[in-house]
């Protein structure tokens, strides 16, 4: 099979384990059931905004034009610092659009990717944030009614807690985390600001994501398709945005959102 066309980051559905859907162009193509299977990727040379669809000759802010970055509310700095967010002051790019997304309930949650972190997703945005950052499990610590709220909490647990992932050490890390969710949830909310506490939430449940990986890599090599334009390899396993390819190389799905593929198999 061949298909020609713009992508974005994969889609997921959380399933025994996750099922991993790649948009491009029109179609979607069921990637758990390519693996084993080689595969070939190739970019055309072309991108289009993710927002406007004109042609880019660089991709800002995994997707968009020079343009768009600049003043769509998906780009904003709050995207990356919740806590700069001042939708609840009526200040955004796009009210309408911080309506729907920031004025939303928000989840601070802990989860396990590469190690222990800390993060902010919108409430619609479970399973999804989890899953694309590559967590093996994840607990929700507190609920707020909106993005600058759930930031100001982050950040106070940020001098406790890494909001980074090592996304090597993500790829090749099954399960053996020894890691428990729930003590480490009691510990935050001991040690978050008081005036902050209000927004904890008791609830504990703990989310298990299991990955489509047939071998774990021991050796992670990250594939630049800007420099070499194709790859051809064994698909060896999907975790987070990521494709593992046999021979260790990894292709980070997201970065690529709005190239032109040609995807073979
Ligand atoms: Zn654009």
């Amino acid at each position: 099979m061949k298909y020609l066309g713009n992508i974005t980051k994969m889609k997921s559905v959380l399933s025994n384990s996750v099922e991993y859907f790649l948009p491009i162009g029109e179609n979607k193509i069921e990637m758990n059931s390519l693996l084993g299977n080689e595969i070939k990727i190739s970019w055309t040379g072309e991108i289009n905004c993710v927002k406007c669809g004109k042609v880019t000759k660089t991709s800002f802010f995994q997707g968009f034009c020079y343009n768009c970055f600049q003043i769509s509310p998906e780009t904003a700095p709050c995207i990356l610092n919740p806590e700069l967010c001042e939708a609840h002051l009526g200040i955004s790019r796009d009210m309408e659009w911080a309506q729907n997304n920031c004025l939303q309930d928000h989840f601070v949650y802990l989860s396990l990717t590469s190690g222990l972190k800390v993060g902010v997703t919108r409430a619609s945005q479970i399973p999804t944030r989890w899953i694309d950052q590559g967590a093996v499990k994840a607990i929700k610590i507190a609920k707020t009614p909106n993005r600058n709220l759930a930031g100001l909490i982050e950040v106070d647990l940020k001098q406790y807690f890494s909001d980074k992932t090592a996304f090597q050490k993500m790829l090749k890390t099954e399960n053996v985390l020894d890691i428990n969710l729930k003590t480490e949830k009691n510990n935050a909310s001991e040690l978050l600001r008081p005036d902050l506490s209000q927004y904890l939430i008791p609830e504990s449940e703990i989310v298990e994501i299991k990955y489509p990986i047939l071998k774990y890599p021991t050796q992670i090599i990250s594939f630049n398709l800007d420099k070499e334009k194709s790859i051809t390899g064994n698909l060896m396993g999907i975790k987070g945005q990521y494709l593992i390819f046999s021979n260790g190389n990894v292709l980070n799905i997201r970065k690529y959102s709005g190239y032109k593929f040609i995807f073979e198999y």
